[in-house]
């Protein structure tokens, strides 16, 4: 039996946490957690300003409410997404509009944005997939031709890079995950970066309930007070405690995702030549986190069977996602601009392998050989 996701656990966390509890005795937002993982991240990751949120989702309402967007304005993003992506402009009130994503790397297509973009367009959202990242030169000299902000949804690409350069780091806003089923965890949680420090004030206002709380810890305000927009977005420090344990070791835990994801590449190479499957690129310049492995199937017929033959040996292969565009919300929320030529398509014949911190040659295997069992009996597709 293989579990499609077992959250990172390294072994350190409980005693951090436990000394955010009895040694610290701070267990809200902003402790001596808190601001080690953020230090930590913007060293590692060469980020002007790093601020850890209650989740991914909240980061990236963090970057939709910094981008200054609203009612009447646009926001450029893929269809092939998780729905927090589309969620945090929705709730700024912006429309959201949709592109078609390459098929090759299932991030959204940079020579199909343009045709998107009016006199309303005011941020481009990539997502990078996998954490193998979007085309950011094409994207970045997009942007700056139109005066548009590029907001990275970077959930899946914590320690990736774009041609050395930290995914999250490259365009106006980026946003991390440290959900269960991402790399580096603490539970719920996120991180927003922002790579301008004009932002960082009102970054900081935002995330403490729209007081200026942060400038007052600091000593450079005498009393804090409501002085902009805001909600709750710091999680407790013992969460950031949970991170920080992971942080400290995040070589290793990358190291691991990253073996096994080359050990599925490389097993299933054979597969894909002779036209079984389909398998993830890793374009030039792009370093990965082995954040998630996955193939495509001929259709979803196929799919079906093939997620039904795994589960019968025991092994979880879960697929994602279905197309924003079509679902009822993406329907009144927002767009597709174009053809509709790989997203759904896709969507519905890619399936995920299990790959997690730790998982153990023996578990490797037993994947690999059941995904070679099932296509004994299947005709190739791909000429
Ligand atoms: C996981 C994920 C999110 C949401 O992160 P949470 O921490 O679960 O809120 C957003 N976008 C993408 C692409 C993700 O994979």
């Amino acid at each position: 039996m293989v579990q499609f996701n077992v959250p990172p656990y390294y072994g350190t966390e409980m005693d951090y946490v436990r000394e955010a509890a009895e040694v610290n005795h701070k267990i809200c937002g902003d402790g001596p957690f808190t601001r080690r993982c953020h230090k930590w991240m913007e060293q590692r990751f060469a980020a002007q300003k790093v601020l850890l949120t209650t989740s991914g989702t909240t980061a990236l309402e963090m970057a939709a409410i910094l981008s200054g967007v609203g009612p009447g304005d646009e926001v450029i993003l893929p269809s092939f997404t998780f729905s927090s992506t589309a969620t945090a402009f929705q709730l700024v009130g912006a429309t959201l509009v949709f592109v078609d994503v390459r098929p090759d790397t299932m991030n959204i297509d940079e020579a199909k944005i343009e045709a998107a973009i009016t006199e309303r367009t005011r941020v481009i959202v990539v997502v990078h997939y996998a954490g193998i990242s979007c085309e950011m030169d094409a994207i970045l000299k997009l942007a700056q031709k139109h005066n548009l902000m590029v907001v990275e949804d970077a959930a899946q690409g914590v320690m990736s890079t774009y041609k050395g350069r930290a995914l999250g780091t490259i365009g106006d806003f980026g946003c991390f995950s440290f959900h269960e089923t991402k790399n580096y965890s603490m539970g719920e949680g996120g991180a927003v970066l922002i790579r301008d420090e004009r932002h960082n004030e009102l970054a900081e206002i935002i995330r403490e309930k729209g007081t200026n709380r942060s400038r007052f810890y600091r000593g450079q305000v005498d009393k804090y007070t409501w002085v902009d927009r805001g909600s709750s977005y710091l999680p407790s420090d013992m969460n950031a405690a949970y991170l920080f344990a992971q942080l400290e070791h995040a070589d290793e835990i990358n190291e691991s995702r990253r073996a096994t994801w080359e050990f599925y590449h490389k097993e299933l190479r054979t597969l894909a030549e002779d036209g079984f499957i389909e398998l993830p690129i890793v374009p030039e310049g792009c370093v990965h986190n082995g954040h998630l492995y996955y193939l495509k199937c001929r259709d979803l017929d196929q799919r079906t069977r093939f997620i039904a033959f795994m589960r019968s040996r025991g092994i979880g292969c879960p697929f994602h996602y279905i197309p924003l565009h079509s679902s009822p919300a993406g329907l009144r929320f927002g767009r597709f601009h174009g053809e509709d030529a790989v997203t759904t398509r896709d969507s519905e014949r890619l399936t995920r392998l299990p790959l997690y911190y730790g998982m153990t040659d023996e578990e490797r295997v037993e994947v690999v050989n059941s995904v070679k069992e099932f296509f004994v009996g299947e005709e190739p597709f791909v000429s």
